[in-house]
């Protein structure tokens, strides 16, 4: 497995690749890897000849300097899991080499997929995303890149970006992956303090009830409010959104209409560690 550090390393590098004609496939992610990334690698070992894993925190996506501050860094351990899952390549830049000097985010607007939910409590995040998304697929050029569910309005967004500006290439959505408890994976469960978890497996313990409850016939409106009480009222949680959405528009769904695969969304911050879920209704 070849570890780069500059973009110029990584063009020559895959520039043999391809001359191979090898298929190369292309996972970013922030580091403070678990299984969640470990999926997506399997996923594109699957699908592709040649996997680059990108390891970067991108500044222009946090609006919180005290989260990318803290963000977990923990590169050694990353760089054996990637070894481990058979990742060809680990492309991991520096800021200056990314952004070509200053990190810098152009606005983006995509109507609701950029400013509903997590565009509206943290405004400039999708511009930091779409910004350092296009800039490694400019870097990488791969012909499928692979993302999580688990930040679904994320991959919506990616998605459309894709369509706008890449049109060649392959965006590729996988399952969001749990803990054995229920909690989402993410790296900053790290960051949950000991005896926190139990508030924060409430969110996902919501989603389910809030699932089966409109599965069992109570009206998505209900269903929501109900469960948007009941994390309001857990101690240590503090719930910034509960909805049904229309993942193709982000648009809040009501139960009425009857395409589509609409989800439950939920984000909330536990004991200072924000955490986004989600399931299909
Ligand atoms: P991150 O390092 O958090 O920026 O995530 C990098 C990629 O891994 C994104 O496409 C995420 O959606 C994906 N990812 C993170 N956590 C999970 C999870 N629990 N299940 C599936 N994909 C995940």
């Amino acid at each position: 497995m070849e570890v780069i550090r500059a973009k110029s390393d990584l063009a020559l590098a895959l520039k043999n690749r391809r001359f191979l004609r090898m298929e190369v496939g292309f996972v970013p992610t922030m580091g403070a890897l678990h299984e969640g990334h470990a999926s997506l690698i399997r996923r594109a070992k699957k699908e592709v000849s040649f996997v680059v894993l990108s390891i970067f925190v991108n500044p222009t996506q946090f609006t919180d300097s005290g989260d990318f501050n803290s963000y977990p860094s923990t590169l050694a351990s990353d760089l054996e899991l990637a070894r481990e899952e058979g990742v060809d390549l680990v492309f991991v830049p520096q800021a200056e080499d990314v952004y070509d000097g200053g990190a810098h985010a152009k606005r983006m607007d995509y109507g609701r997929l950029t400013s509903a939910f997590e565009g509206r409590k943290r405004p400039g995040h999708f511009d930091g995303v779409i910004e350092v998304v296009r800039r490694l697929f400019n870097i990488v050029q791969p012909s499928s890149s692979f993302f999580g569910e688990k930040d679904l309005q994320q991959l919506q967004v990616i998605r459309h970006l894709g369509k706008a500006e890449f049109p060649s290439m392959k965006i590729v959505g996988c399952g969001l992956i749990r803990d054995a408890d229920g909690l989402a994976m993410s790296s900053r469960n790290i960051r949950i303090r000991e005896g926190f978890r139990d508030h924060a497996l409430k969110i996902n313990s919501c989603l389910l009830e809030a699932k089966n409850a409109i599965a069992a016939g109570l009206r998505v409106e209900e269903a929501l409010a109900l469960q948007r009480l009941i994390l309001e009222d857990e101690p240590h949680v503090e719930l910034e959104y509960f909805a049904a959405v229309d993942p193709d528009t982000f648009e809040e769904y009501f139960g009425q209409e009857t395409e589509g695969r609409p989800f439950l969304i939920v984000a909330a911050v536990v004991s200072g560690v924000r955490l986004i879920d989600n399931c299909l209704l």
